[in-house]
């Protein structure tokens, strides 16, 4: 038989979730943000359920060579940008817009003298990762427009550091500062990720560049997606393969960390680390088994993990366990990790089997 562990993406949250992107910024654009693989789902998967936004974002030129071969023809966005001249054929030959963040890539387009791509230029607002310094912004904006290798419809951008959190005074700056030094003639601008679709109206302007919210993922801390109200795109699931009497006092797993209570049964679920589910869950972190709460036990493994069956005394080998998804928010699980949702989709590993529902 096949192994059980299963990430079942639901095509209709995806859609629920642009739709109600779309509904917190109705006069914007919508690009839809699939790097990583699609945040973990799958990319072309996830590319067919949100077909519907007006752009794709990546991160690596190959992910839109994967939407190409599959025949989107939407635009793509390249955000981390090119890395080196040779990158420009391939942007042309796919048609993918190019983010410019860096004096080397105004002095690589200098160089070059093909048909004219299409660029969005970053400003660094302050979270000190990718961008221009604002003083410079202006000038780096003059520059790209009097090259005749790039598309006059230059999209002005930056990027939050802080807008998960409502109220943070960082992403007022980052927005002041932006707005500071765009210059006078930009007109068409992107600054919301996310987080800030949902709670910073002030940053929507033209092109909205959402990820976590179109998977249903939790957009700020202690809350869930559904808070929201997004749903979860995706489930991630195995069966029970064991079950067995373990006696009061007996050590369960690696370590032997969980010494039982009183004579009890567990169970023995075909999902570990290997499939992405992370080791370092406090002790206690549920799963669902037939729909009801479970403390997981003992050490999670690379194939396998323990779960605590004294509430299902009619548990057998061959019951679904949930690990995440309707019923168990992902939010919880990463929390229990010390991690972030976003970090539990992007680590699945090939061996889960992937099935739209
Ligand atoms: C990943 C990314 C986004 C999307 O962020 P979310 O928080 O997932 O919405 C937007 N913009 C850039 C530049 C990114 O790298």
């Amino acid at each position: 038989m096949a192994r059980a562990t299963t990430a079942r993406i639901h095509m209709d949250a995806l859609r629920h979730n642009l739709a109600r992107i779309r509904s917190a910024a109705p006069d914007s654009k919508v690009m839809a943000v699939v790097k990583a693989d699609g945040y973990g789902h799958g990319l072309e998967r996830v590319a067919q359920a949100l077909a519907g936004a007006d752009a794709f974002g990546v991160a690596a030129i190959s992910d839109a060579q994967r939407l190409r071969a599959v025949g989107f023809s939407q635009g793509i966005v390249l955000l981390s940008g090119f890395d080196e001249a040779a990158d420009l054929a391939q942007l042309r030959e796919l048609s993918v817009v190019t983010v410019v963040h860096h004096p080397f890539q105004l002095a690589m387009l200098a160089e070059d003298s093909g048909s004219p791509i299409s660029v969005w230029l970053k400003m660094d607002s302050g979270m000190h990762r990718l961008g221009f310094p604002p003083e410079q912004f202006p000038e780096a904006y003059r520059r790209l427009k009097a090259m005749p290798n790039v598309d006059d419809d230059i999209v002005c951008m930056s990027h939050f550091a802080s807008s998960d959190e409502p109220g943070n005074p960082q992403t007022v700056s980052q927005l002041a500062c932006f707005d500071a030094f765009l210059p006078a003639d930009a007109s068409v601008c992107s600054l919301a990720n996310s987080a800030a679709v949902l709670a910073w109206p002030a940053s929507h302007r033209q092109w909205l560049r959402a990820g976590g919210a179109l998977y249903g993922l939790s957009v700020a801390s202690g809350r869930t997606g559904s808070d929201f109200g997004l749903k979860p795109a995706m489930t991630l699931s195995t069966r029970l393969i064991s079950t067995q009497q373990v006696r009061a006092g007996e050590r369960v797993g690696y370590a032997g960390t969980y010494v039982c209570p009183e004579d009890m049964r567990i169970g023995v679920a075909a999902i570990g680390y290997g499939d992405g589910y992370p080791r370092n869950i406090r002790p206690g972190t549920p799963a669902l088994l037939n729909g009801q709460r479970v403390p997981i036990i003992g050490r999670v493994s690379m194939d396998l993990m323990t779960v605590d069956l004294r509430s299902q005394p009619q548990a057998a080998v061959g019951d679904e366990l949930i690990l995440w998804g309707g019923g168990l928010p992902v939010e919880e699980i990463a929390e229990a990790a010390g991690t972030i949702s976003y970090e539990l989709t992007c680590s699945i590993t090939r061996r889960v089997r992937f099935r739209e529902d």
